[in-house]
């Protein structure tokens, strides 16, 4: 029998998207299940890694990176590695989700959302794959995708979102095939309407609609995702991989 199964103590985490909402919730959970933390966000983290160092007597530091340019997200990877060690787990968590008719839509906005959620992805979990493999680690890769990558969420157009979500679980389980040789597990999460900036603005008739239509009858939070994201990081989860976690209330049930 296996003890402290949940544990991650003595292991390097990378989170994507860390300043704030999400990454930054799941970051400390996971520094409080014993991981050491590099937080990779737009904004500088230092603070944030700051915090999380004290609060659980981790090692941190953070990286301003965006994750649509690989050179970032190279050099990120290379500060990792010389100042706390080759990473062990990735919550590849960064994204953005417009809103906006899709006849609406530029080119150009078209392409910063699959850039951001779809390549920015792509970029650092190959970046991580790449480490963990010159290292010979076993790995465990956590994409964040939605449930917007499995139904069609009403009203709101986000067509963009969506197809960049939609396309991150098949790349999830393509990845975890390809890698699977190597050790390397990869999966996904899909949260429902959690609480965070991302939907801070979003007209509250809109909120109120949205919440009505989830059997749960209230948002999710972020710490309600980080029990799945250390599962899939742990030695809890060794024969789990290409699987999408869908935490969401019950929304996508009915
Ligand atoms: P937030 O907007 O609160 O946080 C996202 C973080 O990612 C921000 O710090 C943001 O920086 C950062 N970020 C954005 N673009 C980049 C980039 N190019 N490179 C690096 N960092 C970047 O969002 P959430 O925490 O709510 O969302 C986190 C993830 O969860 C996203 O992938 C989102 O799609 C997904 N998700 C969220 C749901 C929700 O209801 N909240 C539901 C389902 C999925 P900045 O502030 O500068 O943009």
């Amino acid at each position: 029998m296996k003890n402290d199964l949940f544990t991650l103590k003595g292991k390097i985490a990378v989170v994507t998207g860390g300043f704030r909402g999400i990454g930054k919730t799941v970051a400390r959970y996971l520094a409080d299940a014993g991981a050491d933390i590099a937080i990779f966000d737009l904004f500088e983290a230092t603070e944030v890694a700051n915090e999380i160092k004290n609060e659980f007597n981790v090692r941190t530091m953070s990286c301003v990176c965006d994750v649509t340019d690989p050179d970032q997200v190279k050099s990120c990877f290379d500060k990792v590695v010389s100042t706390l060690g080759t990473p062990d787990i990735l919550f590849n968590n960064a994204g953005i989700g417009p809103h906006k008719d899709a006849l609406e839509v530029s080119p150009s906005e078209w392409l910063k959302v699959i850039d951001v959620n779809l390549n920015g992805m792509f970029y650092v979990a190959t970046e991580f794959a790449r480490r963990a493999i010159e290292d010979s680690k076993k790995a465990s890769i956590i994409n964040t995708a939605s449930m917007s990558g499995v139904i069609v969420n009403i009203p709101q157009k986000q067509a963009s979102y969506n197809a960049s979500k939609a396309a991150i679980i098949h790349l999830t389980k393509t990845l975890a095939v390809e890698w699977a040789q190597h050790g390397i597990r990869v999966n996904s999460i899909s949260p429902g309407y959690i609480a965070t900036d991302l939907i801070a603005n979003v007209d509250p008739v809109m909120r109120k609609e949205w919440t009505d239509m989830i059997p749960f009858k209230r948002m999710g939070t972020p710490e309600e995702l980080a029990g799945a994201v250390i599962y899939l990081a742990s030695e809890a989860s060794t024969y789990t991989s290409g699987c999408n976690v869908v935490i969401d209330g019950c929304y996508t049930v009915v």
